[in-house]
């Protein structure tokens, strides 16, 4: 779950400039590529979780930078 990201501008937008109304229109016109992740720079998805949480997410669930240690642990 990320608080903040990258928007296409290079700007870092964070999460809590939108409001509920905004950010129930920024999912539905959202389109992939539109914003990015800061850690490791994948596609990100706005999502709502079920305590009407905002976050976004990774588009496939998984954190580049986890997944590169995750493969040195195994090497190590
Ligand atoms: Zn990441």
């Amino acid at each position: 779950m990320l608080k903040r990201v990258i928007n296409k501008n290079g700007k870092i937008v964070d999460i809590e400039e939108f409001d509920k109304e905004s950010w129930d229109e920024l999912k539905r016109t959202h389109k992939i590529g539109n914003f990015k992740t800061i850690c490791c720079n994948v596609n990100t998805i706005p999502k709502t979780s079920i305590k009407f949480v905002k976050f976004f997410a990774h588009q496939n669930n998984q954190c580049l930078e986890v997944l590169d240690e995750n493969k040195n642990d195994k090497n190590a």
